[in-house]
């Protein structure tokens, strides 16, 4: 037993000594010798951990190493990013690269000063003096080993990002201010962080404030999931001084142990394919880019594509304004050449000429327009997903007036769960307030839906939601909602009601009419206007009345339509503060997909 030459064998984090036994091709009773003469009482059904397990595997001849989470990773049926992005590439093909990290973290809780401070870390890579520039990302050295920052917060684009921003990334830095304790935004990035299966270190900041209250804290944390290591959790607490600068090596240290247990590569000689960090048009330079390569190598000449434009590379910097002539995986580089702006969080590639360039941009283009049209992530489609075996969860965010009401709507649908064999359902954040962009984009990245108790969508939640094709549905009986799952869960859901635009008019005048209020005096610029169908009064974009038609009249005859082309003048119930320049939208209530 255990001459030969020692095979590596593989287990998860804990498995069963019956599953132990069976990986290293003997019997169960031998394995609880072992574990015995080791001092480890265990029975067949009982689970041993990684370590146990190891000294066992060596006892045997085997050589242990830990099993990457690659099952778990398929069943969820969503890769992380950098997963897909290097799907094509052979396993032998794969090297080495930094960890991507992203600090996220409630507003105030050091952020900045926290990325500021790491930034100045690089005492090896920074010339004394030299100006580091902002390019939305940094790579620092932490004993001889390179990490690589995405440095998005407080980016007018970060809030679009942040989902982006967070399954981009290989680990996530959770700030939490050790004086104020876990907020909204930290549970907000902490599930976010758990959607997009990015491991999470705490940098548990300002202790050296005096009311730092570092117990309480890491209790809040447990309360979320995030169970502190001390306390034989699974994620590392890393008392931090963002502005005193303490803590920063451990919390390196720290990055550096989390990346080293993940599978962090990439092919340098593979398709070079990245993210774009940030975006800016220069005076004089036209667009520029900050690009995170994430496979291949990207050089100078090379024909990129970035969201929506493409171009030669002319030139690519680094961080500290130097000209580089290729960038390996994780190096961020600014580049110049890009014929448009993309925006933060797109996809990068390299293209083979320009002419592929410009096809695939013209695909792009019209795969935008596709989604726009055929957005609306709805329950009966989620269903439908279900049905086929793609979705095995039902993903929601919700969102209530009080805490009150969030309680029993979360523990009503974790009973509705438990009754379905085939599905799950997953409350991906539940929380009270309004919905806002932030639900929509976690929405979004995680493929759920939201749903909202008697509370508002804010405006920007609304334009995201629009924007990104994310479904919002509201309830003011909690039975109600509850049903709607239910319904979905086993496809009976009705089709949601849908407003659908059947015509146009610009307001050119306003008048008086002879009963009375004021009339829109108006040229119809597209499709017809109706009667009896409903109308809205949008104004520079906004829409400002909604509500149904009094009267069409054209000439002095009362209609009951009117079409493309023609003028009328159009009374609104309840409304008369019409404004030259507005449009009237005509529309009509349709199912969807009914
Ligand atoms: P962000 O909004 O998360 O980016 O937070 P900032 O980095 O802007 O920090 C918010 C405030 O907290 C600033 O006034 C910082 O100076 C302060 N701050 C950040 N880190 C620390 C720290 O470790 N200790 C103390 N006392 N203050 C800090």
């Amino acid at each position: 037993m255990g001459t030969e030459t020692k095979k590596t064998i593989q287990f998860p984090y804990s498995l069963t000594v019956r599953d132990l036994a069976a990986k290293l091709g003997t019997s169960a009773v031998q394995v609880i010798k072992i574990l015995m003469a080791n001092g480890v009482m265990a029975s067949i059904n009982q689970t041993v951990d990684f370590d146990t397990a190891s000294v066992v595997a060596a006892e045997l001849g085997f050589e242990p190493q830990l099993e990457q989470e690659e099952e778990v990773v398929e069943e969820v049926g969503e890769l992380p990013l950098w997963r897909q992005l290097i799907a094509g590439e052979s396993e032998a093909s794969l090297e080495n690269r930094p960890p991507i990290v992203t600090i996220l973290g409630h507003v105030d809780h050091g952020k900045t000063t926290l990325l500021d401070a790491i930034r100045h870390t690089d005492v090896a890579g920074g010339e004394v003096g030299g100006i580091t520039q902002h390019i939305g990302a940094y790579q620092v050295t932490h004993k001889e080993k390179l990490i690589t920052f995405l440095d998005t917060p407080g980016h007018a684009a970060f809030s679009s990002m942040r989902a982006r921003g967070a399954q981009g990334a290989d680990i996530v830095i959770l700030v939490v201010a050790a004086d104020d304790g876990v907020q909204p935004q930290t549970r907000e990035a902490a599930n976010h962080a758990k959607a997009a299966q990015v491991p999470i270190v705490v940098a548990l900041n300002k202790i050296d404030k005096t009311d730092a209250n570092l117990d309480r804290v890491k209790r809040q944390l447990a309360d979320i999931g995030l169970q502190p290591d001390e306390w034989e959790g699974n994620t590392f607490v890393v008392p931090v001084s963002a502005k005193a600068k303490k803590g920063l090596d451990d919390l390196l240290e720290t990055v550096i142990l989390v990346a080293d247990n993940l599978t962090i590569k990439a092919n340098p000689k593979g398709k070079c394919i990245g993210t774009v960090v940030e975006a800016s048009l220069d005076k004089t330079t036209g667009p520029m880019a900050t690009l995170l390569v994430q496979n291949g190598t990207l050089k100078v000449g090379d024909i990129v594509i970035a969201g929506e434009g493409y171009g030669r590379i002319k030139a690519m910097f680094d961080q500290r304004r130097k000209r580089v002539s290729k960038a390996l995986p994780s190096t961020p580089v600014r580049i110049m050449g890009l014929n448009a702006l993309p925006e933060a969080g797109d996809l990068f590639q390299v293209a083979a000429n320009e002419k592929e360039a410009r096809s695939i941009v013209a695909e792009r283009k019209a795969e935008r327009e596709a989604k726009r049209s055929n957005k609306r992530a709805t329950l009966e489609e989620l269903f439908s997903r279900v049905k086929a075996g793609e979705a095995k969860e039902l993903r929601l965010i919700l969102k209530a007036d009080v805490q009150g009401s969030l309680e029993p709507i979360v523990n009503s649908l974790e009973e509705l769960g438990k009754k379905e064999k085939d599905i799950t359902i997953k409350v991906l954040h539940a929380e009270p307030g309004s919905i806002t962009e932030s639900d929509v984009m976690l929405a979004a990245a995680s493929n759920a839906i939201v749903m909202g108790f008697d509370v508002d969508i804010d405006q920007g939640g609304r334009r995201a939601a629009e924007a990104e094709g994310v479904s919002i549905r509201i309830y003011n009986i909690i039975y109600r909602l509850l049903e709607d799952v239910e319904k979905a869960l086993k496809g009976m859901l009705e089709p949601e009601l849908v407003e659908k635009v059947i015509g146009k008019a610009n307001v050119l005048a306003t008048f008086k009419v002879s009963k009375g209020g004021i009339a829109a005096g108006c040229r119809v610029v597209s499709g017809e206007i109706r009667r009896n169908a409903q109308v809205k009064v949008v104004r520079a974009g906004e829409v400002v009345f909604s509500g149904d038609i009094l009267s069409i009249k054209r000439e002095k005859d009362e209609v009951r339509d009117v079409r493309e082309g023609m003028e009328c003048g159009i009374t609104v119930r309840n409304y008369e503060a019409f404004e030259i320049g507005d449009v009237i939208e005509s529309f009509v209530m349709e199912k969807f997909g009914g």
